[in-house]
């Protein structure tokens, strides 16, 4: 047997009740027996429980149909209309929703998966009402301007005098040009905005719809790319106007000074020399660059590697007088490398040393499993080796350290093309470095010396072999 809803009892006592009494009153004064009294009591009771369990039961259908469309299911079957008694009215309003909750739904729905696809989209959005407040913002404008942006006006946030003239004409219905605007900060950004009106149904105020791309990245990857043209040209056209110069002399003047020619000759030939290297040292930055993407495949054996450079190198640092003090730890981890691109850091980096270190001095080279990690740089393997490459020249001022790596950057020119140095050198290094998942740290002190770091992720199996042996 079904249990009784709730309140059955309560609800058929309070009705049962008055009559009971009644008849109680008409026993005790002798109107009625006893029998007939308790008999009438009980009919009563039994037909006032029928009536209220019938209408508490589907008081209880209607309210679970209406919760189950308040949450939004559908229903499995439509309520009937077709009720009689107090709850038929409930029925038909219940059946009436029902049947119309399908076509309300439909346009909710479609509302819900525009916001998600608005609040994908790499662009700030911005709605704006007839006050040019903001009335809603997608994830990208949040992240631009900050969370908590309803209900503020937009000149709180964009200051911009053409976007806001934009706004003001989309407003009025016009379709404005999109405009450029700048948003102060710790990194000041680029914008490209474009507004535009919103649809207006018939006795709605204007709205506007504005349309946030951030274009730093992009302006920045421009000016690079000129002055990087700029740089190459600047670069070969020095050299180029020297050989035109001394061409056109043994042409005219020097064509019978054998001694002219042959010092003429000379020079001409370091110039060519120099452009050869710096179009060399461009190939190979574009070839590194275009690498860099997919880390090397291979390993290699830093020590041996190193070695070679080193031996390489003896001739160039016996010319100017440099001692090596070169120390390579018994046990080095192999990394996942590829050893001529990292034969080639190595040989940038000593070849700097050597350059820019002192005459008669000495450049110190250390290879061993890493202690630290520079500061500020995330690990993405267990373990690393550090190769350092120290000098002890003039040092770099503080200024320069953090553009050294940047493609055509010298301290002073003149002294690195005296030296035949192409301005391309450390950024191969930081290319490369970027290639091998590893890290570039330079440090100098004035009239000291300067010492560069470079940290090589070590292959994992041989990274958890380092560390159980404390190397
Ligand atoms: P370059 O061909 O001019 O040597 P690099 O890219 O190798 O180009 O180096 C860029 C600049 O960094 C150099 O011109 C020089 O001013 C500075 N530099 C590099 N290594 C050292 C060093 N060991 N000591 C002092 N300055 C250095």
């Amino acid at each position: 047997m079904r249990s009784p809803p709730e309140d059955f009892w309560t609800t058929t006592l309070a009705l049962t009740a008055p009559a009971s009494l009644v008849l109680v009153v008409f026993a005790v004064a002798h109107q009625v027996s006893w029998l007939w009294a308790i008999v009438a009591i009980a009919a009563t009771g039994l037909c006032t429980g029928w009536l209220v369990r019938r209408h508490l039961e589907r008081l209880a259908q209607h309210a679970a149909r209406l919760e189950a469309l308040a949450k939004g299911d559908p229903p499995n079957a439509l309520a009937t209309s077709q009720e009689e008694g107090p709850t038929s009215p409930l029925a038909e309003a219940v059946a009436k929703l029902e049947r119309a909750m399908p076509e309300r739904a439909q346009p909710m729905a479609s509302e819900a998966a525009l916001e998600s696809i608005v609040d994908a989209l790499p662009y700030a959005i911005l709605q704006l009402d007839s006050d040019e407040r903001i009335v809603r913002a997608n994830t990208a404008a949040r992240a631009l301007f900050g969370s908590d942006l309803e209900d503020k006006p937009l000149v709180a946030y964009l200051r911009d005098p053409s976007t806001l003239d934009a706004v003001a004409e989309a407003l009025s219905g016009r379709h404005p040009e999109a405009t450029e605007a700048r948003l102060a900060g710790s990194v000041e950004r680029a914008l490209r905005v474009r507004v535009v009106p919103l649809p207006r149904p018939l006795g709605t105020a204007p709205a506007a719809l504005v349309a946030i791309a951030d274009v730093t990245a992009v302006q920045q990857a421009e000016r690079m790319r000129r002055d990087f043209v700029a740089n190459v040209s600047h670069e070969l056209r020095t050299p180029l106007a020297t050989l035109t110069g001394f061409i056109e002399t043994l042409q005219g003047p020097a064509r019978d000074d054998a001694e002219a020619r042959k010092r003429f000759l000379g020079i001409m030939d370091a110039q060519t020399q120099r452009m050869t290297r710096i179009v060399k040292d461009l190939l190979s930055l574009s070839k590194i660059e275009e690498l860099e993407h997919s880390p090397p495949a291979s390993y290699a054996d830093i020590g041996k590697t190193l070695q070679t450079t080193l031996d390489s190198l003896a001739l160039a640092a016996k010319a100017k007088n440099t001692a090596l003090d070169v120390h390579i730890a018994d046990i080095m981890p192999p990394v996942r490398g590829d050893s001529d691109q990292l034969a080639q850091v190595f040989q940038n980096l000593v070849d700097n040393a050597i350059k820019y270190g002192r005459s008669g001095g000495t450049v110190r080279v250390r290879a061993a499993v890493a202690a630290r990690l520079p500061a500020g740089f995330a690990p993405r393997a267990e373990a690393y080796v550090e190769i350092t490459v120290a000098d002890d020249g003039e040092g770099i001022p503080r200024e320069h350290l953090p553009r050294l790596t940047e493609r055509f950057y010298r301290v002073d020119a003149g002294r690195s093309r005296d030296m035949g140095g192409t301005g391309l050198g450390l950024a191969i290094v930081k290319h490369i470095v970027n290639r091998h998942r590893g890290a570039l740290d330079i440090a100098s002190e004035i009239g000291k010396g300067t010492i560069f770091s470079v940290y090589l992720p070590i292959a994992p199996a041989a990274a958890q072999n380092a560390r159980a042996t404390g190397t």
